[in-house]
C-alpha cells in the first residue's frame, strides 16, 4: 500500500468511536489505562484499533476469539507504541491465540551423540519467520491477576518484535540515532552481565532468571518490568530505566 494511503487509512481507523463493550474490558484487564490523561487514552484506543484491523487475528487449539481476548491483547500491545512514532509492528502479520501454554517439541543435543525429545511450555512466541506472534490466553489472564508481578506475555512478545525490526534479535531495537544506541548499550550491557553473574552464583535476582538467557530476552523481560513495576525497576537498575524511558517515550514510574 502507498505510504500516504496507509497513513490516511490508519487515521480513519484511529478516529473511529470505540465500541461500548471495550470500556468494561479495559477497566478490568488494562488497569493502567485509567491512569492516563485524555489525549493518551485517545491515542491508546486508536493504536489498538489499527492493530485489530491490520493484523490477522486467529483463535487456535479450539479457542474462539472473543472481544475480551482481542481487545485485551491489542490494548496491551498498543501500550508499547504510545510514546513512539507508531509503525504498528511491521514484522507481525498474524496474532495466534491459544487457550493455554503452547508446547514446543524439539530435539536437544545432550552431548556424546545423545539426543532427547525436549518439551518446552511457552507462554508466547515471536515466530518472526512466519510473521506471527503466538500468545497463550491463560498466561495473559495470569499476568492480569497480578499486574505488579513484572510478568506480561503480550509486552514480552511484542517487545521481541521491536527488537527484530532492524532484522536481527540482539536486544537492541531500531532506534532514532547512533547516540541513543550508544546510551542503550552503556545502560543495558552491564546490567545484563551483572544479572548473568548473579544467576551463575545462585544469588536471588530482581529480574526473572530467564532474562539472563541472552540480550534479546533481557530486553523483553526488562520491558515487562518497565511497564508493570516501574518504580522497582528504576530503583534497582536506574540506567536501564532511563534507556527504556527514552526508547519508549514514556515514564510509567
Ligand atoms: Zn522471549
Amino acid at each position: 500500500m502507498f505510504g500516504f494511503l496507509k497513513r490516511r487509512r490508519r487515521r480513519a481507523l484511529r478516529a473511529q468511536p470505540v465500541p461500548e463493550a471495550w470500556h468494561g474490558i479495559i477497566e478490568l484487564n488494562v488497569p493502567a489505562f485509567a491512569h492516563q490523561d485524555a489525549d493518551t487514552q485517545e491515542a491508546w484506543l486508536g493504536h489498538a484499533q489499527v492493530l485489530l484491523a491490520e493484523k490477522h487475528w486467529e483463535g487456535c487449539g479450539g479457542l474462539e476469539l472473543t472481544d475480551e481476548i482481542r481487545v485485551t491483547i491489542a490494548m496491551q500491545a498498543a501500550r508499547l507504541l504510545l510514546g513512539r512514532d507508531a509503525d504498528y509492528f511491521p514484522t507481525v502479520q498474524t496474532v495466534l491465540v491459544y487457550p493455554t501454554a503452547v508446547v514446543r517439541r524439539e530435539e536437544q543435543h545432550l552431548g556424546d551423540g545423545i539426543w532427547t525429545d525436549a518439551e518446552d511450555e511457552l507462554a508466547g512466541l515471536a515466530a518472526t519467520d512466519l510473521g506471527a506472534i503466538v500468545i497463550s490466553w491463560e498466561d495473559v489472564v495470569d499476568g492480569i491477576d497480578d499486574p505488579g508481578d513484572g510478568f506480561n506475555v503480550v509486552l514480552h512478545e511484542f517487545a521481541h518484535e521491536l527488537d527484530f525490526q532492524d532484522g536481527n534479535f540482539n536486544g537492541a531495537p531500531l532506534m532514532d540515532s547512533g547516540g541513543e544506541y550508544a546510551r542503550w548499550r552503556a545502560a543495558l550491557s552491564p546490567a545484563y552481565e551483572e544479572l548473568k553473574a548473579d544467576v551463575e552464583a545462585g544469588r536471588r535476582t530482581f529480574l526473572d532468571e530467564y532474562a539472563a538467557s541472552d540480550p534479546t530476552e533481557f530486553f523483553a523481560v526488562v520491558t515487562e518490568s518497565f511497564f508493570e513495576r516501574p518504580r522497582k525497576l528504576r530503583k534497582r537498575y536506574p540506567e536501564v530505566y532511563e534507556a527504556l524511558k527514552e526508547f519508549y517515550g514514556q515514564d510509567p514510574a
